[in-house]
């Protein structure tokens, strides 16, 4: 799932292609993509494209007062064309959601990987129209020490859950988590209300601009392999630990699952799995 560095190393790409050029169409790959009819889609035709901007873990795209507003949830991603294939898109074959041609000829196609088809894509006249957008928690690289150990004091839920909240705190999701909890040496089943707050923080601003870093520049389909290749737990499990040599260790749950190392961040203690299923209710 694209997560706050990754969408920020893609809008850095886009934004000196896009700006300024002129949608010429858009062009519907899967009918599900499409979370909004009014305004049609077909009136971003001869729109200019003037500005890209980055909400939590959602791109947006700017015409002339509409915002086109993209979802990427866990299998979406966004590929890029110097000149954009002619000819007709097949409807609901293969990953195509929906494929934006410039007036340059170049343009972009919004995929989805997944069988179920969870990336979306909104067109508002106003971005708050979007509920994502409008309750969307504080960026996480935004986020002051007084605003973040407030969250953290009040919460009931694991400190795992809290940073992944994106109505809480925005831009960070299951990768980073693991990644910003290994490097903080905490449980990721920690109490929230219990972390130290202020050393939290800087290990998430750590994490994060570390990430973006290594990945501002890249083409984006380069990005998601070069994310892989900087995570130090995430999507390790039976490896070793990078800091400490113990075996990094996994939880999983239904849809998916979270690393940790047991050296590095729970004395030792291996997390069993249904202990977990109960504990992140
Ligand atoms: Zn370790």
């Amino acid at each position: 799932m694209p997560e706050l560095p990754e969408i920020d190393a893609l809008a850095g790409f886009l934004r000196p292609r896009l700006v300024g050029d002129f949608v010429e169409r858009c062009l519907i790959g899967e009918l599900s993509i499409l979370k909004t009819t009014d305004p049609p889609l077909e009136s971003l035709a001869g729109l200019e494209i003037t500005g890209l901007t980055r909400v939590g873990k959602m791109l947006i795209v700017d015409f002339e007062g509409l915002h086109l507003v993209c979802r990427f949830a866990r299998m979406g991603w966004l590929t890029w064309h110097d000149e954009v294939p002619k000819g007709p898109v097949k409807m609901g074959r293969g990953p195509l959601g929906l494929r934006v041609r410039l007036a340059s000829g170049a343009g972009f196609d919004l995929t989805e990987a997944g069988t179920k088809k969870n990336a979306s894509v909104a067109l508002v006249t106003d971005c708050g129209q979007v509920p994502a957008v409008a309750g969307s928690g504080v960026d996480a690289l935004m986020m002051g020490a007084e605003e973040f150990a407030a969250v953290l004091a009040v919460s009931r839920s694991r400190i795992k859950t809290v940073l992944e909240d994106q109505s809480v705190i925005a831009g960070i999701g299951n990768a980073y988590s693991d990644e910003i909890l290994h490097t903080a040496q905490i449980s990721p089943f920690a109490p929230a209300a219990g972390v130290d707050a202020d050393a939290l923080l800087d290990t998430v601003r750590d994490v994060l601009t570390t990430a973006r870093r290594s990945l501002v520049g890249l083409p984006p389909a380069r990005i998601k392999a070069a994310k892989k290749r900087g995570l130090r737990v995430h999507g390790r499990a039976g490896e070793d630990c990078p800091v400490c040599g113990t075996t990094i260790a996994e939880v999983s749950f239904a849809d998916r699952s979270l690393q940790y190392c047991p050296g590095c961040q729970t004395g030792g203690k291996k997390l069993s799995d249904r202990r977990m299923d109960r504990l992140l209710k």
